[in-house]
């Protein structure tokens, strides 16, 4: 066990003795606030909830400190799980040694003054969190068919256009409930300007994410307010699918250097979204021209001397090409490695081309635990192994141990998590009305992208034909 995770762990037996043991600092400060639909979750895992509009008026702190929040704060006081928090019970309940989110949070976030807080106050005080990630808008120019039209403009309009998909249970993107609420006269951006003077004193971490920031008044608003007011404590991060014309990225570019060289803000951060590569990306994301990515990457990491991390959404059409995206980004490492700072990082070994590797839980047709496992685990272990053969801590150009823990752990997690049958059933059924639908619709072709999927496609084609067989004879 390195000095990383030892320290992971030493921190969660301190909250477990001083707190209880399924605290988390995250549902305290970690927030993720979707102002285009009035909705906020701590952390991304649990569902996202309504933010209360009354109790808005009252105090725009209630953009985070619902009343959702506040009595799962009171469940995790008291020792007990909240049920929004089953991502982290499913990997502690794979054993002690086992690095959760849960755990990973309470270090990255622990400070004995933020603990002091919690402890000294009621369960239910008002908190400025330290963490935020922020949703202006859901303007977008991809549509990630694992993402929904709540998060993508253009998504939204296919769906307006040809109606829910059809013969799914699950995600057939059915727009007809919901409208995004247009930027310009949004209450809940706002509330989000009346809290911000007083929350942003303390905020460590402000994450813009979309829809595509970029194409959002109120990101560049944002730049122009830290230009008049600056935060210089305060670390910028940004969600960007860097699918966009260059001009942008470049506009970002100078946004960035101008406020950093001035000191109004500590540190800018970008984050992007990548788990394979070639046409096969472009596949999963709608929108995506994979050459304009990596010319933005180019253009951003050169122009702002950065790190950019690339977040996976390790989903069932990942799993057999993960390894295209691994080896891009060991050509990064090496492209990149003079091209960035030493110093940028919280030690010296850190990656300046880095990745995370969550799965993907929902929607269920994108679950990797639909592939039968005997079949498909072997390119998870081929992965595994690669990233083991290229590991070095102390070069930034390889991967390091944080790295292999978490395709560990997800690994693992894909080996000893079995379906029951009729869950199995219905998402092998949605995969073929799904992409049959999605083929369609945009004009592509599974099975061209995904050459070694056809069995498993075959496989879930019979399932749904012998579905409609049955309907149609029970008449
Ligand atoms: S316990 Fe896990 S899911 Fe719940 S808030 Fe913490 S990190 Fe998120």
């Amino acid at each position: 066990m390195t000095e990383q995770v030892k320290h992971i762990h030493d921190i969660d037996g301190m909250m477990t003795d001083e707190m209880s043991p399924t605290f988390c600092i995250a549902k305290w400060h970690q927030t993720t606030i979707y102002l285009h639909r009035g909705e906020t979750h701590s952390c991304y895992h649990p569902h996202p909830h309504a933010i209360p509009m009354e109790k808005l008026q009252k105090d725009p702190s209630v953009l985070h400190n619902t009343p959702e929040k506040i009595s799962q704060r009171m469940e995790m006081l008291m020792g007990e799980r909240p049920d929004g928090c089953q991502y982290c019970w499913n990997v502690e309940d794979l054993g002690n040694d086992y690095v959760s989110d849960r755990k990973i949070r309470n270090a990255a976030s622990y400070k004995p003054e933020r603990l002091e807080e919690i402890k000294q106050n009621n369960y239910d005080f008002h908190v400025n969190p330290e963490y935020i990630e922020i949703a202006f808008s859901n303007e977008c120019n991809f549509k990630c068919g694992y993402c929904h039209p709540m998060h993508s403009s253009s998504f939204y309009q296919e769906a307006k256009k040809h109606g829910p998909v059809p013969n799914v249970k699950n995600h057939n993107v059915d727009v007809s409930w919901f409208e995004a609420i247009d930027e310009k006269t949004n209450p809940y951006i706002k509330a989000w300007w009346e809290w911000w003077p007083e929350m942003s004193k303390t905020l460590n971490i402000l994450r813009i994410t979309g829809g595509e920031p970029l194409l959002h008044k109120t990101t560049w608003k944002l730049f122009e307010e830290l230009r008049d007011n600056p935060r210089p404590h305060l670390e910028l991060n940004m969600n960007s699918n860097l699918g966009m014309s260059h001009r942008h990225v470049e506009k970002l570019v100078r946004n960035v250097n101008e406020l950093r060289d001035a000191g109004s803000i500590k540190k800018f951060k970008l984050f992007s979204s990548m788990e394979t590569w070639g046409s096969r990306a472009e596949y999963l994301r709608t929108g995506l021209d994979i050459n304009v990515w990596e010319r933005n990457q180019d253009i951003y990491v050169r122009g702002t001397k950065s790190h950019i991390s690339h977040m996976n959404t390790y989903n069932i059409l990942t799993v057999t090409s993960y390894m295209k995206f691994l080896h891009k980004i060991l050509e990064w490492r090496s492209i990149y490695e003079d091209v960035i700072p030493d110093n940028l990082g919280i030690h010296q070994h850190v990656r300046k081309i880095r990745f995370d590797s969550p799965y993907l839980k929902e929607p269920l047709m994108y679950d990797m635990h639909l592939l039968p496992k005997e079949e498909f685990t072997p390119y998870l272990d081929e992965c595994l192994q690669f990233i083991s053969d290229n590991m070095d801590n102390s070069d930034t150009t390889k991967f390091d141990d944080i790295e292999f823990e978490r395709f560990r752990r997800l690994r693992d997690y894909f080996v000893t998590t079995q379906y029951d049958d009729h869950r199995l059933l219905e998402g092998r059924i949605d995969f073929y009305n799904w992409f049959t639908e999605y083929d369609r619709r945009r004009n592509t072709n599974l099975l061209d992208t995904f050459p070694e999927m056809a069995d498993f496609h075959q496989m879930c084609k019979q399932l749904a034909l012998q579905q409609d067989n049955n309907i149609i004879h029970r008449g």
